[in-house]
């Protein structure tokens, strides 16, 4: 009984012993850690997930100030020039939150893309800066002949090189990879592709690796040493990793896009991660490592959710011949619905299916769509929203855009089980989707979306889409709902549309 109570103070010392060897920033960066793990599993519910964002950036405040003001070596003992690190503190945070305030919904991939691809040039800085920092406090001795770099100070830990060498190569694929997506989600670029491109980009990867693979194992020498030329190789992996990224996304085209901004998420991440090994800090190594996995699973998610295998994302063979298809027509003539007889229909229905797409983004109509469903609710009509997991023009952008209307959650169906419901439904009403709903990707095997799941809208008594005109929509192909008989075309902007909807409706 004494021994044990005895050891019980014992241990109980260790622990406060241990305690005190924690220096504060040590802690600071668990806090931070934790909060990132914590605000991440917010993000999964709807509910939560502004709370859970203002968290994580808690922590990350967290960790950038202790960093700032706590942080010491024996080289540095603090960290100096700080007039430098808030003056890019202020110019970053400011214009990160005048384009997040700006940035319209429809326009919000493109924005997370660019932060994407900051993140990945981050990266690449962070391994050029300790490359030149080894070489600023090197010295050059010609040993045999050769001119050699002796390194004095860094102490270079076995992998570290390693290390650098990945942040450098996957941030510089990341940024160049998210600024040419940014540019093509906007329509600034292009897709473009040559014959044979699949296996220049393969080969161009394997050179990279190689070459990186060589460099990691010829510098530094045991001695120390390093050698002149093989700095100069290691500056020579920026632009080749630039050239991969944007070879890489160049070609990619038509639906497979969100697919390659969730994978490019995820390169950002294990390149922060790098530089989180590389500075020894706790906190960037998590995030980066939270960041990796998160958009990892994504990426097999959205795979899935396309139909897509990972190594066609990799080796960036698909999307290339997709325009071709642009041209394709259907033959056949479509059926227009009036207004009145619309909301008859919709009025009377016992189960109504809405399916948000992107043109509901555009129209910003998610309000109306919400007044809508309240007002059939209102008659006793059973509405759900169906939700395709690639639906607009980011992943959960639905999800996103109808909680901004207040639309519960409970109302929103996820494809699988929306699709197990279509028999049963009396009416679905498309609302500015187009490629999420064409049945050319189960029956076309040569249509682009060939293969990617889909809403089908088909299998419900009576279908009625809402959009504009007959133009395509991203995937850039004709869409053979709209052709079908129990389909009908109620053509106008979807916010006007559900606005004389309502009206109608009101009066009925
Ligand atoms: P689509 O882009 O296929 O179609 C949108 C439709 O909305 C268009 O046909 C357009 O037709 C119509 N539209 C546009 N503006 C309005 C308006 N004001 N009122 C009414 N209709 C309008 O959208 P989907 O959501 O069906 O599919 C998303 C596509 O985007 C998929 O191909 C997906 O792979 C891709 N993508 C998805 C990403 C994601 O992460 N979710 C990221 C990048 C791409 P019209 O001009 O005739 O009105």
């Amino acid at each position: 009984m004494h021994l044990s109570v005895f050891s019980y103070i014992l241990r109980y010392l260790a622990g406060i012993q241990l305690l005190m060897e924690f220096s504060l920033l040590t802690l600071l960066y668990i806090i931070a850690s934790v909060s990132f793990i914590l605000g991440l599993k917010m993000l999964s519910s709807p509910e939560k997930a502004r709370r859970g964002n203002q968290l994580a950036g808690f922590g990350m405040a967290l960790a950038i100030v202790g960093t700032i003001f706590l942080y010491s070596d024996e080289e540095t003992l603090q960290l100096g020039n700080l007039g430098w690190i808030f003056g890019g503190l202020a110019l970053g945070s400011g214009a990160g939150w005048l384009m997040a305030k700006k940035v319209k919904m429809t326009a919000m991939p493109e924005m997370v893309s660019l932060f994407n691809g900051m993140g990945g040039a981050c990266a690449l800085i962070i391994s050029a800066a300790e490359m030149h920092h080894m070489v600023s406090h090197s010295v050059s001795l010609s040993i045999n002949g050769t001119e050699r770099i002796y390194d004095p100070l860094f102490d270079l830990a076995p992998g570290m090189m390693l290390v650098m060498v990945a942040g450098l190569v996957i941030g510089g694929v990341s940024f160049a990879g998210s600024v040419v997506a940014w540019a093509k989600l906007n329509g600034r670029v292009k897709d473009l592709s040559f014959r044979g491109q699949t296996w220049f980009n393969l080969l161009l990867l394997l050179f990279v690796l190689a070459f990186a693979a060589f460099i990691v194992a010829s510098m530094p020498t045991a001695e120390g040493y390093l050698s002149g030329n093989m700095v100069t190789m290691f500056y020579l992996l920026i632009p080749l990793a630039l050239l991969y990224g944007i070879l890489f996304v160049m070609p990619i085209g038509g639906a497979d896009m969100p697919v390659v901004i969730s994978l490019l998420n995820s390169f950002t991440g294990v390149a922060a991660a790098c530089a989180g090994f590389l500075y020894n800090n706790k906190a960037m190594l998590t995030g980066g490592i939270l960041v990796g996995a998160a958009g990892t699973l994504l990426t097999i998610l959205m795979c899935r959710a396309m139909n897509r295998s990972l190594m066609n994302v990799l080796i960036g063979s698909f999307g290339g011949h997709k325009h071709d298809h642009a041209a394709t027509t259907t033959a056949g003539s479509v059926k227009q619905v009036q207004l009145s007889d619309a909301s008859m229909v919709l009025a009377y229905a016992s189960k109504v299916y809405i399916v948000p797409g992107y043109g509901l983004a555009v129209a910003q109509a998610q309000h109306a769509c919400n007044d809508l469903e309240k007002l059939l609710v209102q008659r006793g009509v059973d509405v759900k929203y169906a939700i395709h997991p690639v639906a607009g023009r980011m992943p959960g952008h639905m999800n996103v855009l109808l909680a901004e209307s207040d639309v519960a959650y409970d109302k929103l169906i996820e494809m699988d089980d929306a699709n197990a419901e279509m028999p049963h439904t009396d009416v679905v009403l498309v609302l500015g989707a187009n490629d999420v709903v064409n049945p050319a990707a189960k029956t076309d095997t040569e249509s682009p979306i060939y293969g990617m799941p889909i809403l089908e809208v088909d299998k419900a008594r009576m279908v009625i889409v809402n959009k504009r005109s007959m133009k395509p929509g991203y995937a850039g192909i004709d869409n053979l709902l709209f052709y079908q008989p129990k389909t009908s075309m109620l053509f106008g902007d979807a916010k006007k549309v559900l606005q004389d909807l309502i009206a109608e409706i009101k009066n009925i």
